[in-house]
């Protein structure tokens, strides 16, 4: 049975969140808020680590490398859950253009 967030208000994929490596500290509250299970803590990778500033970098080092990461993004119906819970507001929603990779 397909659970459905009351204010869910875009078909899956139309929308994508976008997650601000340099802001994200991996406190997580984002992945338990999401009923469609897009999100979850992950491991930053080599090209992610690179994109980050200097700043960010320490940040993630601190925060063992660890960050929400998109496990199935064409889920997404832009409920807006995991922005409202994110302590460091590193997450935004935005438009997914075909044929992109998150
Ligand atoms: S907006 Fe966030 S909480 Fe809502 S479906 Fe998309 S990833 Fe999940």
């Amino acid at each position: 049975m397909e659970t459905v967030a009351p204010d869910c208000q875009h078909p899956p994929g139309r929308f994508v969140p976008r997650i601000d490596r340099n802001a994200c500290e991996g406190k997580g509250p984002c992945v338990p808020a999401c009923p469609y299970h897009v999100l979850a803590l992950g491991t930053l990778d080599a090209r992610q680590r690179r994109g980050l500033s200097l700043v960010g970098r320490l940040k993630a080092w601190a925060h063992g490398y660890r960050q929400a990461q998109l496990v199935a993004a064409d889920l997404c119906r832009a409920c807006g859950a995991c922005v409202r819970v994110c302590p460091e507001h590193a997450i935004t929603l935005q438009r997914s253009l075909p044929g992109e990779t998150p």
